[in-house]
């Protein structure tokens, strides 16, 4: 297992409000190298794979219609204990409920349109970096 990985994704409503590079800013500033990105759209079939987990949750439909509409940014993140620290970063499922300074604080709408993902475990950042990259697309 490598634990010095996470995945994100800036969701559509991110690069809708243009803070692509204040939050990747955040990102690097934090300590974190970007080892694979791509600019993408997720499709409905994608999206229903990749938050298969949730597909029983009464907001599923909407969540994979809010992460389909629009253009993502996807990348896999390298520091050491990756994923806790980026989850640390970004704060909250809910920006209401997120400490100052976070990712989510400062640039999400609210509990839906949260602005970033964040892996929530080291083997769901292997499998979700896998669902985004081919090896070869990783550096
Ligand atoms: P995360 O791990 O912090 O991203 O949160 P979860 O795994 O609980 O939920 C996955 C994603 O589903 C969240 O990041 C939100 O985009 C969305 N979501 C979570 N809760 C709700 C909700 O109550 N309503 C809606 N519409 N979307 C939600
Ligand atoms: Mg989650």
């Amino acid at each position: 297992m490598i634990s010095n990985r996470t995945f994100t994704m800036l969701k559509p409503d991110a690069v809708e409000n243009g803070h692509i590079g204040a939050i990747l800013e955040k990102i690097t500033s934090a300590g974190f190298k970007i080892v694979a990105m791509k600019y993408t759209q997720l499709s409905r079939r994608d999206a229903q794979e990749f938050y298969a987990i949730h597909k029983e949750r009464p907001f599923f439909g909407e969540l994979v219609n809010f992460m389909t509409r629009g253009p993502i940014v996807s990348a896999i993140l390298e520091k050491e204990n990756a994923v806790e620290d980026f989850r640390a970063l970004i704060g909250a499922t809910n920006p209401a409920e997120a400490a100052e300074g976070t990712i989510r604080k400062l640039y999400a709408t609210d509990i839906a349109e949260n602005a970033v993902h964040g892996s929530d475990s080291d083997e769901n950042a292997a499998m979700e970096s896998a669902f985004h990259f081919s090896g070869r697309e990783i550096y």
